[in-house]
């Protein structure tokens, strides 16, 4: 514990969602805090960049939230953001197969989980056996224990076909909600986080599901505000400094920490909100053999492809859509996002891939073209269209791997060194790979770090914020 009548100080490592939320909550809890961010600016894995030839703001990927991302939501408004995301009303998703039909995935406004059930009766992409067999599907998603051990040892998809889905149940409908939000094929996630994504994300509650993105670019939605609300609580920020190693007594306690350009910076408490693939070259050949950190290597990452795609014409009503049995997954209307979409003008379009295990290595143009070309089988609008631009983002470490066995991997915020805490959507929140996780993960480490050298504060907000409309 630190003597009383003065601030305890922490050193946060990583300026990701994860260091903004830890350094955030510290701060609020009257530390003095210091961030150290390799990179010029925040927002880490979320972050937008300025495309050299149009100049236009560009997203390192399409980023998408849901009503259950409640810690998320209740973080945007604090930064004074909330206006910049937009959350639908109701779930509501056009489902495309390769033949052109639309089908529906809605909610209602009844209680949950009746509200979809309206929508899983009428989902086009289902026979009248599948509907029954989908509907089967929840009831036994929802008096599933996602904790018990075995739901890390199995797939998600072995889980549904043990409990009578078909083959076109599971890709049709289930892989619909599975593979964006774990980026990753339902036959490689567990059990466990594929439940935890149906129980909390789909029936837990009527606003859960609504899907939401937004209306700016990430750097203006995500990193510049944070860097201002840090500042303004007085944390200070050094960009473009990266931590080189972690130093650590004889006694277990952190010393300092050792920057790129070898400063020693030490403080009461460490937060390491690097991602997991970082942290290893960080901490001591001592402290690596030990837990947590001697079982990181057992996490891995899935990579997700965006193709933004620039028209001279307008191709594509709508905000969204998804496409079945298609590379092309996901289709974003940027220009309709962004409220810049007129008639008679160009449009802007994202294609989003998740687990782009088949796109991740091919040559930008090629991959392109062939983008680019499903396009033109999936709107017709596009067939008579001129393709202006195509720029092809590629990030092979996304998100980690909700695979079978992970959960156990992931670590708590203490570790064997009393003044060191682990940050990162990838520590064990409960969450797979996204934002709410990431600040999820954030609030942990905070709070471990106060309950362990004074103060108080609560872990997260879990379900005290603001319901999304
Ligand atoms: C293309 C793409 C699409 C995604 N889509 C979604 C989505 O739709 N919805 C969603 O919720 N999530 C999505 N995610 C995941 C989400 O972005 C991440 O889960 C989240 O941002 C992780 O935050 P983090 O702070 O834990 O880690 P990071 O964002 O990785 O932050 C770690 C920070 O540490 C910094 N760092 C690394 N090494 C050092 C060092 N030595 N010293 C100092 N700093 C260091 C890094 O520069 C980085 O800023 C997506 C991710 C990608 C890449």
């Amino acid at each position: 514990m630190i003597g009383s009548g003065r601030c305890p100080s922490a050193l946060v490592i990583g300026g990701g969602l994860a260091g903004i939320a830890s350094a955030a909550r510290l701060a609020e809890s009257g530390w003095r805090v210091t961030l150290l961010e390799a990179r010029t600016s925040l927002g880490g894995r979320a972050f937008s960049f300025e495309d050299p030839e149009s100049g236009r703001e560009l997203d390192n990927g399409q980023h998408v939230i849901v009503g259950a991302c409640h810690n998320l939501v209740s973080f945007f408004e604090r930064l004074g953001v909330r206006d910049l995301w937009y959350v639908q009303p109701r779930l509501n998703v056009d489902v495309y197969d390769r033949a052109g039909r639309r089908g529906k995935l809605y909610g209602l406004g009844g209680p949950a989980p009746g509200h979809l059930l309206s929508a899983f009766l009428t989902y086009r992409h289902l026979s009248v056996g599948d509907k029954c067999r989908a509907v089967r599907g929840v009831i036994a998603a929802m008096l599933a224990k996602r904790s018990a051990p075995e739901m890390d040892t199995i797939s998600f998809y072995d889980w549904l076909r043990s409990h009578g889905q078909s083959e076109r149940c599971i890709y049709n409908l289930w892989n619909v909600i599975i593979e964006g939000t774990l980026n990753d094929n339902i036959s490689d996630v567990s059990a466990a986080m594929g439940l935890m994504i149906v129980q909390d994300g789909l029936l837990k509650g009527r606003l859960e599901s609504n899907i939401g993105y937004p209306k700016a670019p990430l750097g203006r939605a995500i990193g510049l505000p944070s860097e201002t609300y840090l500042r303004q609580l007085g944390v200070r920020m050094l960009l473009g400094c990266p931590a080189r190693g972690i130093e650590v007594g004889a006694d277990g306690m952190v010393r300092c920490v050792v920057t790129g350009d070898h400063q020693m910076m030490s403080a009461d408490a460490y937060v390491c909100a690097v991602p997991f693939w970082v942290l290893p070259g960080l901490i001591p050949d001592h402290l690596a053999g030990r837990a947590p950190f001697n079982s990181l290597t057992g996490l891995r990452a899935s990579p997700i492809v965006n193709v933004h795609l620039d028209y001279d014409r307008r191709v594509m009503d709508g905000d969204f859509c998804y496409f079945l049995d298609s590379p092309l997954q996901w289709v974003f209307n940027g220009s309709g996002i962004r409220g810049t979409d007129r008639q008679g003008e160009g449009q802007s379009l994202t294609v989003s891939i998740s687990a782009a295990w088949d796109q991740i290595d091919l040559p930008r143009p090629e991959l392109a073209n062939s983008i680019a070309e499903e396009m033109r089988a999936a709107f017709p609008k596009a067939r008579d269209a001129q393709l202006v631009k195509s720029t092809v983002v590629k990030q092979r470490n996304a998100t980690f791997r909700c695979t079978p066995g992970a959960q156990r991997i992931r670590p708590t915020p203490s570790t064997a060194s009393p003044n060191l805490f682990l940050a990162g959507e990838w520590t064990d929140t409960g969450w797979p790979s996204t934002m709410e996780g990431a600040i999820i993960s954030g609030y942990n480490a905070a709070a471990a770090a106060i309950s362990s050298l004074g103060g108080a504060a609560d872990a997260s907000e879990e379900n005290s914020g603001p319901p999304m409309v």
